[in-house]
């Protein structure tokens, strides 16, 4: 299976992802984690990334077409992947699709986790992930089982710079004005489906189970 994951930061794409992936035996291909990875390793794509990043706007394209052009390459990507924050903007999708034939495959499909804005903002400021293994939680929605540590390992939890209340409204300002008009791209194409994105976690990815049977 091909996917792609749209839907506004803070949606919960991440995590319903994850649980897809695995359930698929697929990559998760997120550019969003492939660019904090080099922000870490300060690579020079990582500090022009950087920039962008913590001002709450995109990446430019040709960074990002740049990442997925060898990712979905790559030998565990050749049975399928789901790409969780790509494409963003219309012009990162007519990438996608010129690449896609390029390589003579195409999308089996495209979901929208749909989630109204007033719900963004709470959960964005609240998100919490562990430095050292990768575990996510909510301070009100998934609180961890001792405060501020992880539930798997112990360490320190850290809020995502980018999930400041400053950022987070900027992301969604730029999410509005730049990636909501893709759904007009896809809208129109028979692999495209809305999911709700609010409710319990079973209660979405049961809802996404249903959308990509
Ligand atoms: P995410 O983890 O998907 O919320 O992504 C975090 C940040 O990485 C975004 O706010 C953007 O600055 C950048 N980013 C991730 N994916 C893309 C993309 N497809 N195009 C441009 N910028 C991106």
């Amino acid at each position: 299976m091909r996917l792609v994951f749209m839907g506004p930061p803070g949606a919960g794409k991440g995590t319903q992802a994850r649980q897809i992936c695995e359930a698929q035996s697929i990559p998760q291909v997120s550019t969003g984690d492939i660019l904090r990875a080099a922000v870490k390793t300060k690579t020079a794509m990582g500090l022009e990334a950087k920039r962008y990043m913590d001002a709450g706007g995109l990446v430019p394209d040709e960074v990002v077409i740049g990442i997925i052009r060898d990712r979905v390459q790559e030998p565990d990507a050749q049975g399928g992947y789901l790409l969780d924050g790509f494409p963003r903007t219309v012009a990162q999708a007519e990438a996608l699709d010129a690449l896609l034939k390029e390589l003579g495959s195409g999308l089996d499909r495209v979901i929208d986790l749909a989630v109204p804005d007033a719900d963004l903002i709470g959960r964005l400021t609240g998100r919490r992930t562990c430095p050292a293994c990768g575990w996510g939680c909510h301070v009100l929605f998934a609180p961890p089982k001792t405060k501020d540590k992880c539930d798997q390992c112990g360490a320190a939890l850290i809020q995502r710079a980018d999930d400041s209340e400053a950022t987070a409204k900027k992301r969604l300002a730029t999410y509005h004005a730049q990636t909501a008009p893709l759904l007009d791209y896809y809208k129109s194409r028979p692999i495209f489906r809305s999911v709700k994105g609010v409710g319990s976690m079973d209660e979405v990815n049961k809802r996404l189970r249903e959308a990509l049977a």
